[in-house]
């Protein structure tokens, strides 16, 4: 972790890469308050039907320009609502300033009409033509729930083919893993891992009731897991395996999903304060390694090379009084997201 202190008070890092967001979902905080993460998908669901290529390019601006103003500098958009929707969501990019890698979304069943494809052949075919128009892009199966097996086979093999990232939701349920064993006779990460789909490139998202067989499968293979602590407690999914995670050096990166709130420090701080309820110990992630999976585990976990830095104002009052030597880690305990200075 590079960090060097300037006369104008400010101390640059690297940006943080948020590498799982539906931005559309931002529409949704404060509402859906009751039922269970079931209830709430149905509001979610009549939430993206609404969508269209204007809306998304107006919204998604006005939420990435909050995202870039967190001290996010790069987001992966995990995208399910169809190819002029993911076109308008790059040009909102570029307007708000963020670098942006449009994980484009298979979604054989369930779900809304207008997620799906009509076979895997056709989702290869939009996400080409993505790459055509110039887009930084990921494949993105949306679940064992949303895509059988033979899509995954396919999306695998062709993520390998192509060097490109992929990126999955898994085991943010219970009743996912039920519905994976029933239909499979496996869990959703063991499904993954026979269908080609678990690499080095690949990122599991959310892995919150992951069991100790299939984090084996993701540390073995060198795959990570991206954390979203804000909405995996909004929609009552779970607590992250955090100890088990650490312990079997398992990457890990973050990302604002729901986008019920928009702070990576918030994000790191759950993921230690979880790690620090599970063990009973403190200091579970050293902070050194938080800020790392904010932003370079981010970072690897979309392809990107590059990305902007962020100014953290060492004059705001919540590091008032706060040793030089302390500033990490008070930055990640004690912060938000207001201590980054507006990017250039
Ligand atoms: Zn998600």
């Amino acid at each position: 972790m590079l960090a060097s202190a300037s006369v104008t008070a400010t101390l640059t890092l690297p940006g943080f890469v948020n590498a799982h967001s539906h931005t559309f979902q931002r529409a949704l905080r404060g509402r859906a308050g009751g039922g269970d993460f079931w209830a709430w998908r149905d509001v979610m669901l009549a939430e993206a039907e609404r969508q269209t290529p204007e809306l998304v390019r107006r919204e998604y601006e006005a939420a990435y320009v909050e995202l870039r103003a967190a001290g996010y500098a790069a987001v992966g958009e995990f995208h399910y609502l169809g190819l002029p929707e993911a076109l308008a969501a790059i040009e909102a990019a570029a307007a708000a300033g963020i670098e942006v890698v449009l994980l484009h979304v298979a979604y054989a069943r369930g779900g809304l009409e207008r997620f799906r494809q009509a076979s895997v052949t056709a989702y290869l075919d939009e996400v080409e033509a993505l790459r055509a128009a110039g887009a930084r892009v990921g494949v993105a199966p949306h679940s064992v729930r949303a895509c059988p097996a033979d899509w995954l086979e396919e999306i695998g093999r062709y993520a390998e083919r192509e060097g490109l990232p992929l990126h999955v939701h898994a085991d943010e349920q219970p009743r996912e893993i039920e519905e994976c064993l029933a239909e499979h006779g496996c869990r959703p990460i063991e499904l993954l891992a026979r269908t080609g789909c678990l690499g080095p490139k690949t990122t599991v998202v959310h892995a919150t009731h992951a069991d100790g067989a299939e984090l084996d499968l993701l540390a073995e293979a060198g795959a990570r897991v991206c954390a979203c602590p804000t909405s995996e407690a909004d929609l009552a999914d779970g607590f992250l395996p955090a100890s088990r995670i650490e312990h079997r050096c398992i990457a890990l990166c973050i990302g604002s999903d729901s986008n019920v709130r928009i702070d990576p420090l918030e994000e790191l701080r759950e993921l230690e304060g979880i790690a620090r309820r599970q063990t009973g110990k403190r200091g579970v992630f050293p902070t050194a390694s938080l800020l790392s999976f904010g932003s370079a585990e981010g970072a690897r976990s979309l392809g990107l090379a590059s990305w902007p830095d962020v100014q953290v104002d060492l004059a705001h009052a919540s590091l008032r009084g706060v040793a030089a030597e302390d500033v990490l880690d008070a930055l990640v305990a004690g912060c938000g997201a207001d201590v980054f200075l507006p990017p250039a």
